[in-house]
C-alpha cells in the first residue's frame, strides 16, 4: 500500500500565493510517485479570497481539502485543526507563502520513511530580508527561553516540518488554548532530523507580524513553558529583606553613635518608588500566570470549523 503524506497549509488572507504554492507542491508531488499527497488547507478567517481560490484547486484536484474557520484564530489553531483533520501517515506541516521550499520533501520522506527519525525539522540559517533590529531580538529572545525553559527551542525553526503518525498524535493530544507549537513539538520528544536552509522571501502578500504581535507571542512561549519569571520575583524579594536589613542595622547604629535621625529624605522617597515598582512587576508576572490559567480552565474551544470539503 502507498503511503499518504498530508500537507498541512494555515492560511490567512493568502489568495495571491496559493497558487503557485499549489503548484510547486503539486510538482515535487509528481517527482515522489511512490507516495500518494493530501493537501490541507485551513482558511483562518480569511477577509479576502483566499477561500475562492482554496476552491478552485479542489475543482481540479481531489486530493485538495479544507478546513474553513469561522473567524480568524491565529496560526496555532490553524496548524492544530490541520493535524486534527489530515489523515496522512505522514504530515508535513508548510506555509502558504513558499517561505517554506516545497522541493526539500522528498529529502525530508527520505529520512522519515527508513524510521530512522519520528520527524524532520528545517531551520533557517540566515535571516535575509529580515529588519536587523528583529533579529537581534529573535536572537535574544532564543537565548533568554533556552535558560528559562527545559524543553529546547532551536533558534531559526521553522514550522515546516514533515512528522510520524504517531508523533502527530501525541502533539493533537495536547489540547491546551496557550499553544506554542516550537515549544508543543519540542515537548513530545521523538526523534528529530534538523535540516538547514538560507531564508526565502515571500512569493506574495506581506508578513502577518509585527514587531509588537512577534513580543506577545515570545511572552507566550516564555508563560507557556517556563515558570522561572516567577522564581525571579520570590529571589527579587528576598535578596531586597537582606538588604533593608542590613540598612536597617546600619541606620539604627549610625543613629545611636552620631544621633541625626531625620537626614536621607530623597533615599527614602527612592526606596519607596523601587519596592513600589518592584511590587507592581512581580504582581504583573504573577498576573499574566493567572490570565493564562484562567483562559485555559475555561476550556473554550481552540478552533471552530464553519465548513469543510464534505458541506456543500
Ligand atoms: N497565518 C494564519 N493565521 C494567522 C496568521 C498567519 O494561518 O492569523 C498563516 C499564514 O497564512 C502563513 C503562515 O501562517 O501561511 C505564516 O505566516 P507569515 O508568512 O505571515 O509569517 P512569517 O513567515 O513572516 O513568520
Ligand atoms: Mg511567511
Amino acid at each position: 500500500m502507498k503511503k499518504l503524506i498530508s500537507i498541512i497549509v494555515p492560511c490567512y488572507n493568502e489568495e495571491p500565493a496559493l497558487k503557485p504554492f499549489y503548484e510547486e507542491v503539486n510538482k515535487v508531488s509528481h517527482e515522489m510517485s511512490n507516495v500518494d499527497f493530501e493537501f490541507v488547507f485551513v482558511d483562518d478567517g480569511s477577509r479576502d479570497g483566499t477561500m475562492r481560490e482554496i476552491e478552485k484547486l479542489r475543482a481540479n484536484d481531489e486530493r485538495v481539502k479544507f478546513v474553513s474557520f469561522s473567524r480568524n484564530f491565529g496560526k496555532e489553531a490553524a496548524l492544530l485543526a490541520g493535524l486534527d483533520y489530515a489523515q496522512g501517515d505522514y504530515i508535513a506541516t508548510m506555509d502558504a507563502d513558499l517561505q517554506d521550499p516545497p522541493a526539500l520533501l522528498p529529502a525530508m520522506y527520505d529520512v522519515v520513511k527508513t524510521g530512522d527519525y519520528d520527524c524532520v525539522a528545517t531551520r533557517r540559517v540566515s535571516r535575509e530580508g529580515e529588519p536587523p533590529i528583529r533579529s537581534f531580538f529573535a536572537r535574544m529572545f532564543y537565548r533568554l527561553i533556552n535558560k528559562m525553559s527545559k524543553i529546547e527551542m532551536v533558534d531559526g525553526a521553522r514550522d515546516y516540518r514533515l512528522m510520524t503518525r504517531q508523533m502527530v498524535d501525541a502533539i493533537i493530544s495536547m489540547r491546551e488554548y496557550n499553544r506554542y507549537s516550537k515549544g508543543l513539538f519540542s515537548f513530545v520528544g521523538f526523534k528529530t532530523k534538523w535540516i538547514e536552509y538560507k531564508n526565502v522571501q515571500r512569493v506574495a502578500g506581506e508578513t502577518h507580524w509585527s514587531f509588537w504581535k512577534l513580543f506577545v507571542y515570545a511572552i507566550d512561549g516564555i508563560c507557556a513553558f517556563s515558570t522561572v519569571p516567577l522564581v525571579i520575583a520570590a529571589v527579587l524579594g528576598l535578596i531586597f529583606c537582606l538588604v533593608a536589613f542590613v540598612l536597617i542595622v546600619t541606620i539604627v547604629i549610625k543613629t545611636l553613635l552620631y544621633g541625626d535621625p531625620v537626614s536621607g529624605w530623597p533615599s527614602t522617597i527612592c526606596m519607596i518608588l523601587m519596592m513600589g515598582g518592584l511590587q507592581l512587576l512581580a504582581l504583573g508576572i504573577i498576573g499574566e500566570y493567572l490570565a493564562k490559567t484562567y483562559l485555559e480552565t475555561k476550556h473554550r474551544p481552540i478552533y471552530i470549523v464553519k465548513r469543510t470539503e464534505k458541506d456543500k
